[in-house]
């Protein structure tokens, strides 16, 4: 017999009763039961405060580079269903947040209460406007819960700067799990670059540092005319961004034999669901294939999969046949992950969703 609400904290126990823990339990969701542990939680108040100030003293000892950081990752901070995102330093900071899970939902005004305690922040934004939130009945909407918002903000990254868009930009405003990766694939840039996916320009400013000229692919109009507006902030004239199809422009690309000395792709998830694998893989082939094809031999290829339901090893068995398709000796030079202020909870593996491979073709 059933008589917990949605979003309630219920104890967990087995067939014979023997008590597990507590979980957040969902009415309506492919996941009705998400685990928290084998605590008992008496205090809401308590367990979400506390939860908050470990996951910002983590934050805090990982010396971020960043203006720009997450403070909660969900299930990685045992915070199942909430994503909190923090733009902006001193009194003009804005905290972005996600409640993902009924159980958060339903807290979002503890929640944002509790963060106002504890950062004092300008202004809370809830985007709430993920399409996951479908799966748990929860209306898409995006809202001030507290104080001021502009609709941008400036951010570093790594000394160049970025203008957010906090309202309208993907996600919530910006690819803050990249951020590392950005810095990573910099440290091999050289020539000519080429950022396949590349939004606001996280990759194509990073590489624009180094190489003599960088090419930005994306088809949102938005985010290249933000790219360009990123980079004229930072003084950088040696990108030039074109709005189009990546898998149209690639093969292009190859018709007119160009090359490039640096590439990076970095889709969006191509598969959203299990039933999407055979296909998503087929499309990850397709730009390693001809990514490795327009690469010039002692190449970077930076080439990452955002997918959970593709995992490291079928993204490295992929990127294996591509390499073999376009007969081309490549080698793994780094295997990197989404950026360690997006923790990966070892017991839940769909967390560590995003894979980022630094390639090497050998000459
Ligand atoms: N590299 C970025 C994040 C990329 S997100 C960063 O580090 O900040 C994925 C991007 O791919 C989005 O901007 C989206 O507009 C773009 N996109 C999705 N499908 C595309 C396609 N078929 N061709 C070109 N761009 C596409």
């Amino acid at each position: 017999m059933s008589t917990a609400e949605p979003g309630d904290l219920v104890r967990v126990q087995t067939e014979r009763k023997r008590p597990l823990g507590t979980g957040l339990w969902s009415s309506t969701s492919q996941i009705s039961l998400r685990f928290l542990g084998p605590e008992e939680i008496q205090d809401e108040r308590a367990w979400l405060g506390d939860r908050l100030r470990a996951a910002l003293e983590f934050r805090q000892s990982l010396e971020i580079d960043a203006t720009a950081w997450r403070l909660v990752n969900a299930e990685g901070d045992r915070l199942p269903g909430l994503i909190v995102d923090v733009y902006g330093t001193g009194a003009d900071r804005i905290v972005v947040l996600q409640t993902l899970a009924q159980a958060m939902d339903r807290r979002l005004p503890l929640i944002a209460e509790l963060l106002v305690a504890l950062l004092a922040p300008a202004g809370i934004l809830a985007r709430n406007d993920p399409r996951v939130r479908r799966l748990e009945g929860l209306p898409e909407v995006v809202e001030v819960v507290h104080g001021h918002v502009p609709d941008e903000i400036s951010v570093l990254e790594g000394g160049l700067r970025y203008q957010v868009n906090l309202r309208e930009g993907q996600k919530t405003g910006s690819f803050l799990d990249q951020r590392e990766n950005h810095a990573a694939a910099a440290r091999y840039a050289r020539g000519r670059g080429l950022d396949a996916f590349s939004y606001h320009g996280g990759f194509a400013l990073a590489l624009a540092q180094r190489c003599d000229r960088v090419l930005a692919l994306d088809s949102s109009a938005p985010a290249l005319a933000q790219l360009r507006a990123n980079a004229g902030q930072n003084g950088l004239t040696n990108i030039e961004a074109r709005e189009v199809n990546v898998f149209d422009e690639l093969r292009e690309l190859e018709i007119a034999r160009e090359r490039f000395d640096t590439i990076v792709l970095d889709p969006p998830a191509f598969a959203k669901n299990k039933a999407s694998v055979p296909r998503a893989a087929a499309g990850y082939k397709e730009i390693n294939l001809r990514a490795l094809k327009l690469l010039t031999p002692g190449g970077m290829l930076v080439t990452c999969s955002c997918s959970s339901n593709v995992d490291e090893g079928l993204f490295q068995q992929i990127l294996m046949e591509a390499a073999a398709d376009a007969r081309a000796a490549v080698t793994v030079v780094e295997k990197r992950a989404q950026a360690r202020d997006h923790p990966i909870l070892l017991a839940a593996p769909e967390t560590h969703y995003l894979k980022c491979f630094l390639l090497r073709k050998l000459a």
